[in-house]
């Protein structure tokens, strides 16, 4: 065996990184490779950007990691300051932590520690939905309705998300969308109900599923109502924007959308824009209150690199760059050319069933049959196939497997940098339907195989 870096199983042997320079990758051998989808849903300002270095570098020079317990930093301060300004009104606080997966765990023991401070200890339990993402460890997979990444682990997590996913184009209630009355986000009070409100801490979603869901957008109405029955039930609405996050969907919070304000809401990924790993929590006043003037408000929340100052200073060049480049309306704009190039793509492709998406996040579904929404045999493994063979040509794209169960769903997502230009989504869609069409090439020529 050769000694280094743990990979897992990752599927294909993959080539060796040099180097990158806006939307582009270019490996060891000279190849370059368009990154349509920001590495995971991450590098959201592409790549080399001179400016975001140079922040990073002058604040390690002065200082780079001093512990929250021993200072307070400017830098942490200022941001924290920019998160709020940016967000929907009735946000007082923010914790920093250094991941997506760190910024769920630190909300629910939040959620946990209000109802205990109010003495109402028994709210303890979580409901999610199903098709959904929230993180690898175990708090965060626990919540996650994601059958894919919680197989294997299902003995130990908590029981699996139980409120149906607003997946429109699988309605759970089998509704089509003009006649569809919101049973998805009515949902969420039966499950209240049947767990007793006294139970149940907090409701925690994605505004737009990312990961397990390829970009399922809800009704607009949808969080509106799920606000009301949280506030009927006295549970509070932990969002979770790690993934549609500071400009992804063309809003700064993809909740701002909705015209709802939620109690906690979590970013990580586009925070430092693959600059520096963070993430955040951004606590509403009430619950910033409470924890702070609670007498169990010493409790532990942070991790050692939480906060500290050179990823602090990072992460307000990357805000800082989305400004001053006019990024979030340029997302906007670019946002509806792309969803029109990419289902103009579709009807070229009979195993493409649904195209959806907002800003620059769009999910493509396979699906072995058009007319009936038949997936595709979970040991075909299409998702992967096309992600691979979107690789070979130079193309980066992000697989989303196990919609349906830990075998079946296939679909991949598509979230280029937000400094990419008209010309690049049009080289991106060609790309891709030039990755489409030899993926069905390669099926033909596999079924003559068999037959
Ligand atoms: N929440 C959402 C919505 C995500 O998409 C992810 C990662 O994909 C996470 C949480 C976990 O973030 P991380 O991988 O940084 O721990």
């Amino acid at each position: 065996m050769t000694k280094g870096v743990f990979e897992g199983q990752v599927g294909s042997p993959r080539p060796t990184i040099s180097y990158g320079q806006g939307i582009y990758l270019f490996d060891a051998d000279g190849r370059r490779y368009i990154d349509a989808c920001s590495g995971a849903i991450s590098a959201n300002l592409g790549h080399g950007l001179e400016e975001i270095a140079r922040a990073g570098y002058e604040q390690a020079i002065r200082v780079a990691f001093t512990y929250r317990s021993q200072f307070r930093n400017a830098p942490a301060e200022d941001l924290a300051q920019t998160l709020i300004s940016l967000a929907p009104k009735g946000f007082g606080r923010v914790l920093f932590v250094n991941s997506g997966s760190e910024a769920t765990e630190a909300a629910l023991r939040m959620a946990l520690q209000y109802w205990q401070a109010r003495g109402l200890g028994s709210k303890s339990r979580f409901l999610s939905r199903k098709v959904s993402y929230h993180g690898m460890t175990f708090g965060a997979l626990g919540v996650s309705g994601h059958f894919y990444r919680r197989y294997g682990y299902q003995d130990i997590l908590w029981s699996s998300p139980q409120v149906e996913a607003s997946y429109c184009y699988r309605c759970p209630f089998g509704q089509a969308p003009e006649h569809c009355h919101l049973e998805c986000a009515q949902d969420l009070e039966r499950a209240i109900l049947a767990e007793g409100p006294e139970n149940i801490a907090a409701f925690v979603a994605e505004p737009i599923v990312g990961a397990a869901g390829a970009a399922l957008v809800p009704k607009p109405q949808y969080f509106s109502r799920i606000r009301e029955i949280c506030d009927r039930y006295d549970v509070l609405l932990i969002i979770d924007e790690v993934l549609t996050g500071l400009g992804r969907t063309g809003n700064w919070y993809a909740i701002s959308d909705f015209s709802v304000s939620p109690d906690l809401l979590l970013v990580g990924k586009g925070l430092g824009a693959g600059y520096s790993p963070m993430g955040a929590v951004l606590i509403s006043e009430k619950i910033a209150e409470n924890l702070e003037t609670s007498s169990n408000g010493s409790r532990i929340f942070g991790h050692t690199y939480g906060g500290n100052p050179q990823s602090a200073a990072i992460a307000m060049a990357v805000l800082q760059f989305i400004v001053t480049h006019g990024l979030i309306a340029q997302i906007r704009r670019l946002g509806s050319l792309f969803g029109s190039l990419l289902r103009d793509m579709a009807e070229r492709h009979p195993i493409i069933g649904d195209v959806r998406g907002i800003g620059l996040l769009w999910g493509i579904e396979l699906v072995a049959d058009r007319d009936t929404r038949t997936p595709f045999d979970g040991s075909l493994r299409m998702a992967d196939r096309l992600t691979d063979t979107a690789f070979a040509t130079g193309l980066l794209v992000y697989p989303s497997r196990g919609q349906l169960s830990h075998l079946f769903g296939d679909a991949v997502l598509l979230a280029p940098p937000f400094i990419a230009t008209e010309q690049n989504l049009y080289e991106i869609v060609n790309q891709l339907d030039f990755s489409f069409s030899q993926l069905e090439r390669d099926m033909e020529a596999g079924s003559r195989r068999i037959f």
